[in-house]
This record gives C-alpha cells, structure tokens and sequence, in this order.
C-alpha cells in the first residue's frame, strides 16, 4: 500500500487518474476533476456497487434524483439548522479550523489543559467539543489559554469563540435572485430516496423489506477540505435506504454492516485495513439509533470509508403528512407542507405505518482513495530496479488490456494490433487501448503504474515472421501479466476466452 498521500498525488497527477480542479487558474479549493483513468476507475467502482446492490438483489430498486433540491426538503429533513459543523477562527493567521479536527491534532497536554478548563472529563473528544459549543465564550479563551496549536504556523493562536456554520451551498432557482427562489445542491443523496419513496413503492409494488439504491454527487462547503479526494467539497455517493418493519431494524442493520464490508474486500481492500467502529451514543446523531462507521487505514490515518446507520423512521416520518395517525417514534418538525403520505400498509393488518430505515452511505471518492491506495505498490526487480505497480482488481482497473505492437514502423504489425484492439474493445469488458508510445519496456511499466492488468503484444511471429522462418506461432501473440510479469503465448482466438475468465466479476 502507499506510505503517503504524497506518492499517490504524484502518481494521480502523472498518469492522469486525478487533477486539482480548476487547476490553471490557481485550483478552486475542495474541487478535483478525474483524468482519463479516474473517471474509468471510478465508473468501474460504482458499477461493481451498482451490479452487486441493485441487479444482483430481488428487493432493490435504483433511482437518479435531482441535484437542485426543495428548501423545504432540507428544512423537514434537518439539515437547514443542523447540518453545520463548528468552527473557530485563529485571529492572528486568519485561518479557520473544523473544531473537531483542530483538536484531534493537538498534543496530549495541550488538550488536558483544555479538558480542565472545561470542566470535561478526559477523553472523548466530542464530549469535549459539546462543552465547548454550550459555553463558547469561554471556549475561546480557554484554547488561547491552553495554548492550542494552529496547524498551518505551528504557533499558539488567539482563538475566537466556536460557532456553526452551515455547510449546505445555496443556490436560486429561476432569474430572480430572491429568499423565495433559494434552493440549496444536495448535500447528501439520502433526502432524494426519501422523498421519492411512495413514487417508487407506487410504482413497483414492492413489500418490505426493499430497499432503493442511488448514486450522485453531493456538495458541502467543508470548512476545511483536505487530504487530497477525502474530504472534498464536491463528491459522490452510493447510497442505500433499506426500508424494513419496526422490531426487525436490528436484525437488518448488521446484515448490512456485514454485507459491505464483505463487499469493500471484493473490491480489493484488506480485512486489516477496515476497522468496523460503532459510535458509541455520544457522537450518535439525533436521529440515528446505531451507527456503525466502516474506517479505512487511509495513508493520512484511520478514517471513515462508508457509514451504516439505523435511522429508525425519522426520515419519511420527516417528510410525511399525516403524522399524527402515523404513530412515528422519531422526533420529527410537524410537517404542514408535504402532499404525501411516506408510509406503508401491511398487507395483513392493513395498518398504515412509517418503515424505520437502513442507510449504508458510502464516498465514492473514498472508496477510490482507498482502491489506490490499497493497489499502490513498490517493488524491487532483480535487476535492482524499481518498479510501481497499481495492483487493482482486474474488473475494476481503468484499462483492462493494453494491445501493444512491438514494432511501430512495420505496418503489417500495427495494422494487426489496431485490429486486434478493435476486435477486443467490442467484447464489452470495458477499456482496451491501443498502445504505441514509446518502446516495449516503457509500455509495460507505464501499464504496470496504472494497473492495466494484461499487456498484448503483437510481433513478428503474430504476422506469420518467425526468426527461425516458420509460420507456426501465426496469429498468436504475449498476453503478459502485471502483477508476476510473466508472459504466455496465446492464439488470438483464445482471447475473448481468458479475458472474459479473468475480469468476470
Ligand atoms: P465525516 O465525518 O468524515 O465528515 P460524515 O460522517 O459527515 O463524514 P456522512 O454524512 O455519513 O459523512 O456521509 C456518508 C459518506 O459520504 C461518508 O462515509 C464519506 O464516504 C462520504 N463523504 C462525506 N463527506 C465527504 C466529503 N466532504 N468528501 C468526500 N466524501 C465525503
């Protein structure tokens, strides 16, 4: 794996899997736009999640909402006044910090002056911001006297009080720039199932437990993006909301906690690497009633990948009318503008009532740090020479089969290798490449950096041109393997066979 995000922005960069976006005029912060290799890496991610959650089910439906969103779907779901995350300003540096994540960083002592300070009982962090955000006034003073760190100088800051700040973008709909046109781009792709729930229970019949699957972008203005496609302000989800009967949420929550992390190690991550981390009830969100985080041993530390959390049925009983006849648990606003009614009726009882939910949430742009930092690897060849190479799951490397002729100036050669390429690319495995930049050597350690799992070279005894002037080898070409270098001859007619073998799911 990669010892640093250093080494996989560089290999992002030099490759083109992943740009800064907005890059020539100075990169807009939090932004980055996937090259040539990303976006097939990336594509091939979600499709595996998409063929694993959705096809492969018989009780699951898929959906694309909008991006633009109601404010009032943000309103009922909570997330107008609480999607915020604290943040302090240093008055010295200017610099503005997530409360949480400057703290983390601060050495055992300086923290310990702060947890005495305010009166909180040494150890959990979000105990400590808590306090903090109940007394702000005199949080402020307390870091300037504790003598927190500012990350960026190193030095001591002079810290303003802790306040929230919303971090949904806002946007108007229509030519008038006004309160009544403001609308907001989602910040997560749940409210989009939710408030499609009985179009899609309408639509499909479905009982429970279905669940509905759905993959976009979200925006947050984080107030402090970092670590290259981890924390950004533009990224995507795969999202599922799992909608099960009250009494059986349990039950179903660690089926799906389970269910991903299986489905993370398909995908090439190593059970070590993934630490399943149940919130313990103090970070729990108000609404959830278990969450458990799948973490990712990132080169930058041990972050969240995906989260799983039990909802119960704070959603659609956010978004439902009639919620008084609806008997929801959940504390939830009264709703007096919803035209729906996001509940179910038991076939048996013919009772109306609100399913809890199960939402598995995970960043797709994690999960392609993640993949790439798993893959990265560096060996030493015997020659003493180092070689790179991605070791991604063949199924979901950007480029499955570079298609290389081993002489660029012989017409016969390339004009079979073109051929070939086309030939291959029609099969429908996803990307083969015609390849003929630079020598033989530097094609395969370029496809190795990149994690093109087959390299097929076309030469002289393909066209019929043995050295030893017999045409026995006609029409066979090396297949050469990333990962033990190791090179077989194959009859072109064997291809479609060992490709498709090899990148079956
Ligand atoms: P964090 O605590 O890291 O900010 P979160 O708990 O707010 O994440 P959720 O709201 O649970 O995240 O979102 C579900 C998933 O979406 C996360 O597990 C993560 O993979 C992804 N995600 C959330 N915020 C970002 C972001 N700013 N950049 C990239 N991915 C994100």
């Amino acid at each position: 794996p990669a010892e640093t995000l250093d080494e996989l922005v560089a290999l992002c960069k030099r490759r083109g899997f992943i740009f800064q976006g907005s890059e020539i005029y100075g990169g807009l912060q939090g932004t980055y736009d996937y090259g040539p290799l990303g976006v097939e890496l990336k594509n091939n991610l979600k499709q595996a999640w998409w063929r694993r959650n959705v096809y492969e089910r018989d009780d699951m439906e898929g959906l694309d909402a909008s991006v633009l969103t109601h404010r009032l779907v943000l309103y009922y779901s909570g997330h107008e006044s609480t999607f915020a995350d604290p943040m302090v300003d240093n008055r010295i540096t200017k610099k503005r910090y997530r409360l949480d994540h400057l703290l983390k960083e601060q050495p055992e002592e300086v923290l310990g002056r702060l947890y005495r300070a305010m009166e909180v009982e040494e150890g959990a962090l979000s105990l400590l911001v808590q306090a903090m955000m109940q007394s702000p006034e005199r949080a402020g003073g307390a870091m300037t006297a504790a003598g927190v760190l500012d990350p960026a100088s190193g030095e001591p800051g002079d810290w303003t009080p802790p306040r929230y700040f919303n971090m949904m973008f806002k946007t108007y709909v229509g030519p008038v720039e006004e309160e009544a046109a403001l609308a907001y781009l989602r910040p997560e792709t749940a409210q989009g199932i939710f408030i499609n729930f009985k179009n899609v229970l309408d639509a499909t019949s479905r009982k429970l437990p279905f669940g509905i699957a759905q993959i976009g972008k979200a925006f947050r203005n984080e107030i402090t993006p970092r670590n290259f496609i981890f924390r950004v302000r533009e990224f995507e989800q795969m999202e599922i909301e799992y909608f099960v009967r009250p009494g059986e949420d349990e039950y179903w929550h660690r089926y799906w906690v389970e269910e991903r992390l299986k489905w993370w190690q398909e995908m090439g991550l190593s059970r070590e690497n993934l630490v399943p981390y149940e919130q313990p009830p103090e970070e729990l969100a108000h609404y959830a009633k278990a969450t458990v985080d799948i973490l990712y041993r990132f080169p930058h530390g041990l972050e969240e990948l995906e989260g799983i959390a039990n909802r119960t049925d704070f959603d659609l009983g956010s978004h439902t009318k009639d919620q008084e006849a609806l008997g929801i648990t959940a504390k939830v606003l009264r709703n007096e503008h919803s035209t729906q009614r996001l509940a179910y009726r038991d076939p048996e009882t013919g009772k109306w009532f609100v399913p809890y939910v199960i939402e598995p949430s995970a960043g797709v742009d994690r999960g392609v740090l993640a993949l790439l930092s798993e893959a990265f690897t560096r060996e030493e060849l015997p020659s003493g020479e180092e070689r790179i190479v991605l070791k991604l799951k063949p199924q979901l490397a950007p480029i499955k089969a570079a298609v290389i002729p081993l002489a660029r100036n012989r017409p016969e050669i390339t004009e079979y290798a073109k051929r070939l390429k086309a030939r291959l690319q029609a099969l429908g495995l996803g990307r083969v490449l015609y390849e003929d930049t630079g020598n033989i050597g530097k094609a395969y350690r370029r496809h190795d950096e990149v994690g093109t799992p087959f390299a097929i070279t076309v030469d002289y005894d393909t066209i019929g041109q043995s050295k030893d002037g017999t045409t026995k080898l006609k029409d066979t070409v090396t297949v050469r393997d990333r990962d033990t270098m190791e090179q077989i001859r194959l009859h072109v007619d064997e291809l479609e066979a060992f490709l498709r073998e090899k990148l079956r799911w």
